[in-house]
Order: C-alpha cells, then sequence, then structure tokens
C-alpha cells in the first residue's frame, strides 16, 4: 500500500528534470498524476508512460504556466478526468542568466512570468478547487536556494525564487483555515538540464561540489522524497515552511 493511495497530483513542468522526479515518487506511492509541460514532446510520452508502468494512472495535459488561462484548464482538466485535486506542485521554471546591469527588461519580464506569475495562476486555481472539496490539500512550491541567498550572475532568478519563497508563507497563512498547507522546497544544486552546462565545465563542477558537504550533486528523486514527504497526511502541521534539500550549501 502506498502512502498517498487515492490521491490527485498536479506537478507543473513534469516532462523532465526535478519534475520528472517528483511526478514519479509521488506516483510511486500511488498517487494519480497529472504531468504537465507547455509543450507535448517525447519526453512528456516517456514520463506518461513510466509513471504507469509503476502501475499508477497518469495523464498529460499541456498548459503554459505563464497563461492564467491554461492553468485553469488544467486544473478544470484533472477533475474532469480524475474527479478532484490533492496536491498541486508548482515545479515549472527557467534560469534566465544575468547580472543587474545586463539584463533587460524583456529578460526580467520572462523570468517573472514562468517562476513566480505562474506560480501564483497554477495556485489560485488548484485553491479554489481545494476550498470547493473542503477537504484537505496540498501546494507545495519549488523555490532554490537561490530564493533563500544570493548567487552572482543570476539576479532576476534569485528575485523570482526570493518571491516564491515569500509567496509560499503568505498563502500559507490564507489557506491554513481550510486546512491546505503550503510549503516550498529549495534545491541545492540538482542534476537536470538547468543545470548540465554548469556541471560540464570542469572548474564549475569543482566548485559547486566544493561548496555542497555531502560532496555530490543532488538527484530529482531527492526533491521528489521531500515532495512526498510534505505531501503526506501526517504533515499536516507543516505549513510556511521553506524545506532546503541542498546537501549543506546553506549551513555553511
Ligand atoms: P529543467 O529545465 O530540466 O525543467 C524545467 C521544466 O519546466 C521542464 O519540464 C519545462 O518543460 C518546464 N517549463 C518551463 N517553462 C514552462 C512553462 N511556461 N509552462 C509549463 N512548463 C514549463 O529544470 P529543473 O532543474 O528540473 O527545474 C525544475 C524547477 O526546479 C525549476 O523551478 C527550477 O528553478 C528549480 N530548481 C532547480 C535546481 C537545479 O539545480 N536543477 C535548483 C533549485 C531549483
Amino acid at each position: 500500500m502506498g502512502k498517498l493511495d487515492g490521491k490527485i497530483a498536479i506537478v507543473t513542468g513534469s516532462n523532465r528534470g526535478i519534475g520528472k522526479g517528483i511526478a514519479i515518487a509521488l506516483a510511486r506511492e500511488g498517487c494519480k498524476v497529472v504531468v504537465n509541460s507547455y509543450k507535448e514532446d517525447e519526453d512528456a510520452k516517456k514520463t506518461a508512460e513510466e509513471i504507469k508502468k509503476l502501475g499508477a494512472d497518469s495523464i498529460f495535459v499541456k498548459a503554459d504556466v505563464i497563461r492564467e488561462v491554461d492553468m485553469k484548464s488544467l486544473v478544470e482538466h484533472t477533475v474532469k478526468h480524475f474527479g478532484r485535486l490533492d496536491i498541486m506542485v508548482n515545479n515549472a521554471g527557467i534560469l534566465v542568466q544575468g547580472t543587474v546591469d545586463t539584463l533587460t527588461e524583456q529578460d526580467w519580464d520572462k523570468q517573472m512570468d514562468v517562476n513566480l506569475k505562474g506560480v501564483f495562476f497554477a495556485t489560485k486555481y488548484a485553491v479554489m478547487q481545494m476550498k470547493k472539496q473542503g477537504t484537505s490539500g496540498r501546494i507545495i512550491n519549488i523555490s532554490s536556494i537561490a530564493g533563500l541567498v544570493g548567487f552572482p550572475g543570476i539576479s532576476a532568478y534569485c528575485a523570482s525564487k526570493g518571491g516564491v519563497t515569500e509567496f509560499t508563507r503568505e498563502v500559507a497563512l490564507d489557506c491554513a483555515q481550510y486546512k491546505i498547507t503550503v510549503n516550498a522546497i529549495n534545491p541545492g544544486v540538482i542534476v537536470t538540464d538547468m543545470t548540465k552546462g554548469m556541471i560540464n565545465d570542469e572548474e564549475t563542477r569543482k566548485s559547486l561540489l566544493e561548496n555542497t558537504p555531502v560532496g555530490r550533486f543532488g538527484q530529482p528523486e531527492d526533491i521528489g522524497n521531500a515532495a512526498v514527504f510534505l505531501a503526506l497526511d501526517e504533515s499536516s502541521f507543516i505549513t510556511g515552511h521553506n524545506l532546503v534539500v541542498d546537501g549543506g550549501w546553506t549551513a555553511r
């Protein structure tokens, strides 16, 4: 028996990387998972197939987090197919490089649209649905340690993740009376397409590892395990929390 048997989850940006790791970890515990991305590609199909192989039900829904109408229909589609929504994981994100003096207005808007406005849209429709159901719910936002401490060269990214960190705390207060918990996970360096450029560069890799006391990079399943923990019924007293999963980076 899985720890999340019968639960229904949406994971945004789950065709690959951390989102895929979360989708699979939830499915392993018996959750039915809606896989999402802004495009339907091979990765999306493979993820939904891998989940089905675990014996869990899964569908793919194409929806762009920067479009409010898409996030509304993502939740509606989920409820139409699975009957309810218990867990919303806001994972979709991009990393726009640039220091404050090199970023353009377009760079800034693009970064904020996906990483912050997208979290707002998805949370809005998930909370509306969970309130309507009248049972407990879980919102899990994938922030970053860049939402807690500074990282050179990515000022818009840090600002967007700092926004997710604080949005999480505020929405937790608004939702506490409805038994909807709202938490964030703040990953350190995780091996995905987003970080492969840095990890493949010998000098950067060395420096990133030196800053990660456990001596290894994280894997998507490390974040998946943290998401399962926050999704459990037993985690109902945890809300407004930023769960750091960084191999010790911010403990130094
Ligand atoms: P990734 O690039 O491998 O995956 C990003 C995912 O987001 C993809 O599935 C992509 O399709 C999806 N996506 C992007 N724009 C979207 C949109 N507009 N609508 C819907 N989906 C969209 O990156 P990742 O490393 O797996 O990152 C996942 C999340 O984890 C991001 O929020 C990222 O900021 C965060 N994060 C990553 C790391 C890391 O080291 N990899 C560390 C901290 C936080």
